[in-house]
């Protein structure tokens, strides 16, 4: 298993903005970093909160029909076909992303997913 650090989980969080305010200004509030890779972001500018789940096994494992859809997101920048998954955060009912990296060119960039919206 990948192990990301906080520092990378909120530099990427950077790239997506707050569902509240729509600032770019992300950190990882470190008292709700649980073991079990459920972890809590928090906006810098209005102090929004919400999950960001750093445990992609787990998820994958127990979301059979995600890999599928893995394999369909193309890059932005290369035109390839599949990225991995490297964790996900639901900043609001409508606005769940997967932070992924192109098995191309290993940009990474968020991923906005439909699905989870009616999870
Ligand atoms: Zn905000
Ligand atoms: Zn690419």
């Amino acid at each position: 298993m990948v192990t990301l650090t906080q520092q990378e989980v909120e530099r990427r969080l950077n790239t997506v903005r707050c569902a509240v305010c729509k600032q770019s200004r992300f950190a990882i509030d470190e008292r709700f970093m649980g073991s079990d890779g459920d972890w809590r972001g928090i906006c810098k500018t209005c102090y929004y909160t919400f999950p960001v789940y750093t445990d992609m096994e787990f998820y994958l494992r127990t979301q059979p029909d995600v890999p599928l859809r893995l394999k369909e997101i193309s890059c932005t920048a290369c035109n390839h076909r599949g990225v991995t998954l490297d964790f996900r955060a639901t900043l609001s009912v409508r606005e769940a992303y997967y932070f992924v990296t192109c098995l191309g060119c290993r940009r990474q960039f968020p991923e906005q997913s439909s699905l989870e919206a009616y999870e």
